[in-house]
Formats: C-alpha cells, structure tokens, sequence
C-alpha cells in the first residue's frame, strides 16, 4: 500500500500582475497552518521571480516550458530559465496548449523530459474531450496520451500526471466521483504497467472545475492524489479551502 502525499496546484493561466502578489502570500500563509499536503501555484511567467520569494511553503512553477534549451524560439522560455528564475515545477501537455497551440503528445514528452532534466517537477496533463466521453473512447483516448506524452524514465518523485476532462475545464462541470474512480484507476494501471512500483508513487491529480464545494468529494475517490485547480487557485478565499480539504483527505 502506497501512501502518496495529497498536491494542490493552481494554474493561473494567463491571469495576474503584480496586483494579485496579496493572493500569492495569503496563499501561502494559509498553507503554512494546513500539515500534510503539497501545495503549488503556476502564475504566468512574469509573476514568477516576484511570487517566489514571498510563497514560503508554496512550489511556485511555469505553465510551459520549451523542450530546447536555448535558440531561435521567440516567446519561448526553457527549462532552466524558469528554474533561474525560481520555479520548482511545471505544467505541460495543457489541453489549451494542446488547443490553442497544437501541442501533440511527442512535443509534450520531449517538454516532460526537458523539464525532469533542468530539475523541475512536471505535470504532464492528459484528458478527452466531450465527443470521447461520449462515444466511449474517453479511456482509450487518454491512456495514448499518457503512454505518448511522458517521458521514458520516470522519476517518480518529480514526475505528477494531471487527468483534466477537457469539457470540465472552466465550465463548471466536473466529472463524478464514479468518472474520476474509472479514469485514475486506469492511469494507475497503466503507470504501473509501464513503470513498475515507481509508478505507484507518481500522483494523479484531477483537474476540471474543482472548487471548494466539490473537492472534498472528489479528493476522496481511489487513487486521486489531489488537483489541478484553474479558475478556483486566483484568490485565497476560493483556493484554501480546497487546500484544507486536501488536507483533510
Ligand atoms: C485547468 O485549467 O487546469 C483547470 C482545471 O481549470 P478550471 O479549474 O478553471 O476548470
């Protein structure tokens, strides 16, 4: 029996300036006083150097990266500039990266490796979209985009798989206890397939409109190791209490 350590990670996406810094230490004052659970937060890229020193506790980490170390990648940033520039973790393989950037599952991988090599903790993302969950593929759909998209090695400790249904994310609507259970017990199945008992230790977040009225529920279900929160991580009166129910998990 593996005990994996719950992991609350907000995304911000491409919201904050140097405004929102408050939300960043009440954040990370709250988690102080919260025990037993990781907490972390993905501001954009420009908030990083200034959110870092005042997160205490709190991993604060990038929402991409760039698979190359250096070169001719206008508006790119690699592994090792987030890392310069305080980061401890990052999210790759977003389904709005995905959409918005066609991301495929290669690119992700080689985002995962580069990541894992500069020393970051990665989340590599995975999840359907409506017509798959649908149809029935949904399984089959992200368990290909896991075995694509992470990374050869598994270092267990740094590597996080985040399942994020894509018709979850931002509209409100989350999946059921029932559909988080099927989905994380198939990652584990597949994590441990491929990766043996390291695959035992790699958390499995869920990620799709979690809030501080669904994440208890949601946090209690097999092999949900914690979450991936967007929309709910942008202020401390909605982020906390899904830390603290993390903790209470
Ligand atoms: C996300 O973008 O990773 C996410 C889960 O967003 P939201 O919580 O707003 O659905």
């Amino acid at each position: 029996m593996h005990v994996r350590r719950k992991l609350v990670a907000g995304n911000w996406k491409m919201n904050g300036t140097r405004a929102a810094l408050g939300e960043i230490a009440a954040i990370a004052a709250a988690a102080r006083e919260t025990a037993g659970v990781d907490v972390a937060l993905c501001p954009p890229f420009t908030l990083i150097p200034l959110a870092a020193p005042r997160a205490g506790g709190v991993a604060i980490g990038g929402q991409d990266c760039h698979q190359s170390p250096s070169g001719a990648h206008t508006g790119n940033v690699s592994a090792a500039m987030l890392v310069e520039a305080g980061a401890k973790l990052v999210i790759v393989g977003h389904s709005e990266r995905r959409a918005d950037q066609h991301e495929e599952d290669s690119l992700v991988r080689a985002k995962a490796e580069a990541a894992l090599a500069a020393g970051l903790q990665t989340i590599v993302c995975v999840g359907e979209v409506e017509e798959e969950r649908i149809a029935g593929s949904h399984v089959d759909k992200v368990l290909y985009q896991l075995e694509h998209s992470l990374p050869e090695l598994a270092r267990e400790a740094e590597l996080v798989v985040a399942y994020e249904p894509v018709w979850a994310i931002g509209t409100g609507r989350t999946a059921t206890p029932a559909d988080a259970a099927e989905m994380h017990a198939a990652i584990r199945a597949a994590l441990v397939a491929r990766f043996g008992d390291a695959g035992e230790r790699i958390r499995i977040l869920y990620g799709g409109s979690c809030n501080g009225a669904n994440a208890a529920e949601l946090f209690k279900v097999d092999q949900v190791d914690g979450g991936l929160v967007g929309g709910a991580s942008l202020t401390a009166a909605q982020f906390v209490p899904i830390i603290e129910a993390a903790a209470r998990s």
